[in-house]
């Protein structure tokens, strides 16, 4: 298997794109000029049809948490797939019960309940439904910027535009500022003073606000936002006034669960003086790409529905076998302590190897979710020309990278690999990405 060589500019789709594009929806976002077809994975490795090897730093979009073809996880899917793929939760579920009783105890949420879904859109469904029944209240705060999920109500609170092509919801929405840092009003003042003015921001918000709110949903970490943390306690000073009206806190740990950010299991965490939110969502990472998605609740917000309830392929016993099987991986390796190892070594490289370049306008991010946004040289705006050159660039020498939207504006590269990666997979995607941005600086110079 090899690298392939060079830049593949101009070539038509091949078969599969073009029955791809007449078939599947225009809007589908697909990588690439030549679109790639992934056919196998092993550890930080993939393969595409003809035979290319890439090493991946997107993890398919934040899924691959410990590994491609993990054996402990295919072993554990393949068992529980020769014994039954699928029951209802109208039965008893044991490795369901296992796992949503080892979630419950790391969620860091008191008296816990767990809901499993079968997507991250679904679960963030689901918390906003707990939300408005529990609070009798349709209103709902959001970060300015954020992503939330396709589904209708969770398209519907999105704060970025770009990812929310519905202007219908069934919440009325209050955007408040706190997801990006980089760019807009706050953007000169420093951590306490843009905590202090976020706050003000949500106090105004609030007095502006008639009747009750049922919930803030937030990212710890904006993902599709382009891997933008607020300072450290900025939730938690949200917390405490929303705590002053009853409101709950909803915090979507969807990109940010499992250690990812590596200092903290759950992006929450670093808002943690206030304590727990009411709620947390996670999907992606959690089936190591088996879709698993689900809420925490406190009982009585989980408990609060007066009807029947149930989810068909939430809790599938295939899912939560590999579930359980990515979880005791994770926690066993202490992937959290690699995610903050190696992304803090991932995060200087890439600091290094950006210094001087008039392209490179931040290099960002936590643990093993770390963002390079690009300008055009020698200005603040955003060029999604140079990620999409650099995309090109890596791909073409064997790396696998992600991009993204919101206020940069598709400008933003996403570095998102399985938890497992090790120092050595960091210095050669550094080199790679030096290479591809270097190409992009020539080109757009
Ligand atoms: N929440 C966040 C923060 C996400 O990044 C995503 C997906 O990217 C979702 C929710 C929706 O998850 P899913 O695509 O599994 O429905």
């Amino acid at each position: 298997m090899s690298s392939p060589q060079g830049p593949q500019r101009g070539i038509p789709p091949h078969e599969l794109h073009a029955r791809h594009r007449a078939v599947l929806p225009d809007w589908l976002a697909l990588y690439y000029q030549r679109p790639l077809e992934i056919t196998h994975g092993e550890g930080r490795h993939v393969w595409d049809a003809e035979g290319n090897r890439y090493l991946d730093l997107f993890g398919g979009v934040l899924t691959t948490m410990t590994a491609h073809a993990l054996p402990e996880v295919t072993k554990a899917v393949s068992e529980q797939a020769e014994r039954i793929l699928h029951t209802s939760t109208l039965y008893l579920n044991r490795p369901m019960v296992d796992l949503a009783e080892r979630i419950a105890a790391l969620s860091g949420i008191p008296d816990a309940r767990v809901f499993f879904t079968a997507s991250g859109s679904e679960a963030n469904d689901t918390a906003l439904m707990l939300a408005t029944a529990y609070r009798q209240s349709n209103q709902v705060l959001a970060l300015r910027n954020s992503y939330h999920g396709r589904s209708f109500s969770a398209v519907g609170i999105t704060g970025n535009r770009s990812w929310s092509p519905t202007s219908l919801s069934p919440f009325h929405t209050l955007y408040v500022h706190g997801g990006v840092r980089t760019r807009g009003p706050f953007a000169h003042l420093d951590d306490a003073e843009f905590t202090a003015a976020c706050a003000e921001d949500l106090e105004d918000m609030l007095g502006q606000t008639r009747g009750s709110v049922a919930a803030l949903i937030a990212e710890p970490v904006q993902g599709i936002g382009g891997f933008t943390a607020p300072p450290d306690g900025l939730l938690a000073a949200f917390r405490e006034i929303l705590q002053q009206h009853g409101i709950l806190w909803i915090s979507d740990e969807v990109q940010t669960g499992w250690g990812r950010t590596g200092d903290h299991f759950w992006g929450w965490q670093a808002h943690a003086a206030a304590g727990p939110p009411d709620m947390l969502t996670f999907a992606k990472g959690i089936g190591n790409g088996m879709s698993i998605g689900g809420v925490v609740a406190r009982a009585e917000v989980m408990n609060c529905l007066d009807a029947n309830s149930f989810s068909t392929f939430g809790g599938s016993p295939v899912t939560m076998a590999a579930g359980n099987a990515n979880l005791t991986y994770l926690l066993e390796h202490d992937l959290q302590g690699n995610a903050r190892r190696v992304g803090g070594l991932l995060l200087e490289r890439l600091r290094a190897v950006s210094a001087g370049l008039g392209i490179v306008r931040e290099v960002r991010g936590r643990g093993l979710m770390l963002g390079i946004e690009l300008v055009l040289p020698g200005t603040e705006d955003p060029s999604p020309e140079a990620a999409s050159i650099v995309l090109e660039e890596t791909r073409a020498h064997g790396l696998l990278i992600g991009r993204a939207g919101g206020h940069s504006t598709n400008s933003v590269l996403r570095i998102a690999p399985p938890l497992t990666l090790t120092v050595a997979e960091a210095e050669e995607a550094a080199t790679i990405l030096e290479r591809a941005l270097r190409t992009a600086e020539i080109e757009l110079g």
